[in-house]
């Protein structure tokens, strides 16, 4: 029989951005929804004929979404929020009102998609919540890829995941107590894709690979057994993906769907445990063997061998990738700068799927000489290539000692950093100033060639300058130079050390429109020169008050770039972490007394199961150590947590030994001071009280208020008063008069 080959799901932005492009410009009335639709329309043919082009044979469908899958899954079941409805918009502008707000209505929740960098939408639901089944979306792009003359298998999130996913906006309500009532709104799908001549169904379930209660696990089982029961519906594929189902495994092979999708890229040892699945040999098993999250190739005789391996238990076999590859750039093809011997070990989304094809045809047409071909040795592994391998780095981070990651102990620190000269309840920002269409236009011209690197370095200045002043007339207490030089946080870093390659076209979605690009970090990291040192000693030049230096830190670092999978994560942190102290060295040498290492990303990459969250946080905290332990006692360590609810990591908030963290709080009224007081902590800390996502200017009473607050939670003396986050994304009409207000509020407490 032949093998399955087919991927769980595509990026959907356009490999030139196309859909992000459409869609602003729809939002800013450029456009109208027609022409909107077309672009859609076009890009979901485009991929189609693509993928099926390249020899997928069954395709992920309604994998488009003009924003989040979640989203589109509130249209779905109808359960679109009343302040929403009120407004009495159009579907598509309703929908986009959920994603981005309108005037006073605020959207929907934003947050991370497991332990990746896409975002998502976070359904509402009450214990009234009804389901109306609203099946248009994904009824339509089955009819339309078979117009397109290909079959697909719609996707959509399954019930326990979605509602797990969900937040109830009636205290107390546990969503999951909607299930039954959710469960027949999935039937009737079913129903509905059946009689549409759907074969397939993928239903995604990643919440599986997170630790579930008995009772969740029991409503898992309730849900497939119904939904497996049901007599008109296609077969059923249940996906799991980003880690290990563990328990969740037996209970969904216990049930009668027809299909099991499993990450074997983050977890290799699942083909010994579906071996023994007793109800295995009468199922499909989607085998995730090529990776859909990370840029490498796949060493396809391994996979081919994984997949030979499960042919002897299974019912039937297809070759897949871990999950989507939503998480990838399109196509390595299109990076001709890109040095050749990296690219050649690169596979974005489309190389992914035509390894999968040849991973298929290897199995089925018994011919793994297809293999050969791509198995040379100027692909071969990272690590035994010179490419990756710096012994200079290698011999630093095996001397690595426990001194190393120690400074001295707070209380000298504390004494140490008077000199510093700080008041209570001090004031500053996170770093960036306002990213203004005049800054961006240098950068591009820069890049363009149109103007050279002195007259770019001059209107940095420049711009320094000006922000400098504009922070003294304020009267904030610590400047910064206000990041004008970054691109974005991470690739600034990325294009200065050795061992990050940068793409030019690497977009990925991280949510709605936003794309990022996300550095290559392909081997041992160092840094040839100092970094930031140059625009932090120039602003500090133009003050009397302190400037802070501002870099990121080595897990924000990793998290949001594409890292080798040759080494332990451990290791590749370690060698950035040096390259990052010798850079706070560099500063304090240059008169730098406050340096901040921003660490935004760290609960992102904390791990899915428990169980591995230890380890995680040994090497993270331990990483960021090592990048802030060469400070001496007198220079002060700040560092900067947002995004993110941080309760789960406390502790390792703690394990920094930062003298200052300053955290997003401002939307949460300051309930993360409760967190810290209670887990001990007790270091400087600025818990944000301007919530910089918004673009409404706070009163200096509601400033106040919540500097009260935060008063009221930790002493004077080591409470600092600062905004949520950078202010990269606001205009100088915002950041003004908000900024005044912050410093007036922290006079008014102060007396
Ligand atoms: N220093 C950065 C800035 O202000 C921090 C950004 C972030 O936390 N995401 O822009
Ligand atoms: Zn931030």
């Amino acid at each position: 029989m032949n093998t399955i080959k087919t991927v769980l799901g595509y990026p959907r932005i356009g490999p030139d951005r196309e859909l992000k492009k459409a869609v602003e410009k729809y939002w800013s009335g450029d456009s109208d929804a027609a022409e909107l639709e077309a672009t859609a329309h076009r890009l979901r043919a485009d991929t189609w004929r693509d993928l099926a082009g390249r020899g997928l044979d069954v395709l992920p469908g309604n994998t488009f979404s003009y924003y989040d899958q979640m989203l589109d899954h509130v249209q779905l079941f109808g359960i679109i929020p009343e302040r929403f409805r009120a407004l009495g918009r159009s579907g598509l502008d309703t929908y986009f009102a959920m994603a981005r707000g309108h005037a006073e209505v605020a959207p929907l929740e934003l947050t991370k998609w497991f332990d990746t960098n896409y975002h998502y939408l976070v359904p509402e639901l009450t214990e009234n919540t009804v389901f109306r089944l609203n099946p248009a979306k994904p009824l339509e792009d089955l009819a339309a890829a078979r117009e397109a003359g290909v079959e697909t298998r719609p996707v959509l999130i399954g019930p326990l995941t979605f509602l797990l996913l969900s937040k109830s906006t009636t205290p107390g309500f546990e969503p999951l107590s909607l299930l039954d009532r959710l469960l027949d709104a999935y039937a009737e799908l079913l129903g509905r894709l059946d009689a549409a001549g759907a074969d397939w169904v993928q239903l995604d379930e990643p919440a599986l690979v997170q630790d579930r209660t008995p009772a969740e696990l029991d409503a898992l089982r309730r849900a497939y057994d119904r939904l497996a029961k049901l007599t008109e519906r296609p077969r059923l594929l249940v996906a799991t993906y980003f880690g290990d189902p563990g328990a969740a495994l037996p209970v969904l092979a216990s049930t009668a769907v027809e299909g099991l999708a499993v990450d074997l890229v983050s977890t290799p040892g699942l083909v010994d445990q579906l071996a023994v699945l007793p109800a295995i040999q009468r199922k499909t098993v989607f085998a995730g063997v090529v990776d859909g999250r990370n840029v490498w190739r796949t060493a396809l005789g391994e996979a081919l061998s994984t997949c030979v391996k499960l042919l002897g238990s299974v019912g039937r076999l297809a070759v897949s990738t871990s999950c989507s590859l939503l998480h990838l750039p399109y196509d390595v093809d299109a990076e001709d700068e890109l040095d050749p011997q990296v690219r050649a070990r690169l596979a974005f989304a489309r190389q992914k799927v035509d390894e999968v094809v040849l991973l298929g045809r290897a199995l089925s047409e018994d011919e793994p000489g297809v293999l050969v071909n791509l198995d040379n040795p100027s692909r071969g592994p990272l690590n035994e290539s010179g490419l990756a391998r710096e012994q200079a780095v290698r011999d630093r981070v095996a001397a690595i000692g426990p001194e190393d990651r120690q400074r001295a102990p707070y209380d000298e620190r504390r004494k140490a950093q008077e000199s510093i000269g700080l008041q209570d309840l001090a004031t500053t920002t996170i770093g960036s100033f306002p990213q203004t269409a005049d800054l961006r236009r240098t950068r591009t011209e820069l890049r363009s060639g149109r103007i050279d690197q002195a007259t770019y370095d001059e209107r940095m200045r420049a711009e320094i300058a000006r922000v400098i002043s504009l922070q003294e007339e304020l009267g904030l207490d610590v400047l910064v130079h206000g990041e004008p030089e970054r691109n974005d946080m991470v690739q600034y870093f990325a294009e200065q050390l050795d061992g990050f390659a940068t793409t030019r076209h690497g977009w990925v979605q991280s949510y709605g429109s936003r794309c990022v690009r996300p550095p290559i970090l392909y081997g041992d990291v160092s840094r040839p020169e100092p970094m930031t040192v140059r625009w932090a000693s120039y602003a500090q030049s133009l003050t009397e008050r302190p400037v802070k230096g501002m870099l990121t830190g080595p897990v924000t670092i990793l998290a949001w770039s594409f890292v080798r999978d040759d080494q332990p994560v451990a290791v590749t942190a370690d060698q950035v972490a040096l390259a990052l102290r010798d850079e706070v060295v560099d500063l304090a040498s240059a008169g730098i007394r406050i340096v901040q290492v921003d660490e935004p990303a760290l609960r992102e990459l904390l791990p899915l199961r428990s169980a591995e969250q230890k380890a995680y946080l040994d090497w993270s905290v331990g990483a960021f150590r090592l990048a802030t332990g060469g400070a001496s006692a007198e220079i002060q360590i700040h560092t900067h947590l947002c995004y993110s609810e941080f309760g789960a990591v406390i502790a390792g908030i703690d394990g920094l030994d930062a003298d200052v963290t300053t955290i997003e709080a401002a939307r949460s009224r300051m309930e993360i001071l409760g967190d810290l007081t209670a887990a001990g902590f007790r270091r400087g800390v600025g818990p944000g009280i301007y919530d910089i996502h918004s673009p409404r200017v706070p009163s200096q009473e509601e400033l106040t208020d919540l500097i009260d607050r935060a008063v009221a939670a930790v002493p004077a003396d080591r409470l600092w008063i600062n905004p949520d986050c950078g202010l990269k994304t606001r205009g100088y009409d915002e950041v003004i008069p908000a900024l005044r207000h912050l410093v007036q509020a922290a006079r008014t407490a102060r007396s």
